[in-house]
């Protein structure tokens, strides 16, 4: 309808008609609001029947996205663990390879001929022999038989008296101590670290010495009068003399 065309009366009518539809619409308005309220409410059981039906959908997702990251954690735990194993089979290999490397206990001399053993009796002792003789040339490579600290080195059996000639002591981290006495010279001083088969000393025949060799103890203290078995203790350590 076009309201341009229409002449002045007319257009009071429609007004007219209008202001009536107006109201007629605002009663219709709220007969309709009626209705539908109570089409909402012959409707509710449909629409409960669809909710369910909603809610068991959002249930199954809701359960299948739970599945999902409850597979995605199960493969990270997975992966974790093969991760884990790698990791110790490579420090384990690391290992290994460093105690191929580097032997923790090793022989104080390359090449002897054994003679006085340990408790042996003799006139060259006061007590029995508190070590392990290895009859060697005078000048032969002396080497440390473990890693450790050198706590005595000198003249004097480095503190433990004179029969010892040149001796040197080293503390280990087992709670031994290693021994090596009658040296020519000694290449270590007191407080040095010293990894095991490091070159410490020429091996001599000072102090009471009955010919060249290299008088070895292990110790329980870092003195005279608390030796073991040396031969025992390299052998308990993977090492036959
Ligand atoms: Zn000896």
């Amino acid at each position: 309808m076009s309201k341009r065309v229409m002449k002045p009366s007319i257009r009071t009518t429609a007004v007219a008609l209008a202001a009536a539809g107006l109201g007629a619409s605002l009663v219709a308005g709220a007969g309709s609001a009626f209705a539908a309220e109570g089409k909402a409410a012959v409707a509710n059981p449909q629409t409960a029947v669809a909710a369910s039906a909603a809610l068991a959908k959002q249930a199954n997702v809701q359960a299948q996205v739970a599945a999902q990251a409850q597979a995605a954690q199960a493969k990270a735990a997975q992966i974790k663990a093969a991760q884990l194993k790698a990791a110790t089979a490579k420090a384990q290999a690391v290992k290994v390879a460093a105690a191929k490397k580097a032997p923790s206990w090793v022989k104080p001399v390359s090449a002897y001929t054994l003679t006085a053993s340990y408790n042996q009796g003799g006139a060259m002792w006061a007590h029995k022999h508190s070590g392990q003789d290895f009859a060697v040339p005078v000048g032969t490579p002396v080497k440390a038989a473990s890693a450790g600290t050198v706590v005595k080195a000198g003249p004097n059996g480095g503190g433990d008296g004179p029969a010892y000639g040149n001796a040197i002591v080293v503390k280990h981290a087992n709670g031994r101590y290693s021994q090596y006495a009658h040296l020519s010279k000694i290449k270590v001083h007191i407080g040095q670290k010293v990894s095991a088969g490091q070159q410490i000393a020429l091996s001599g025949n000072t102090g009471n010495s009955s010919g060249p060799h290299l008088h070895f103890e292990i110790r329980t203290t870092p003195n005279y009068g608390s030796a073991v078995n040396p031969a025992a203790f390299l052998r308990s350590h993977g090492v036959s003399i």
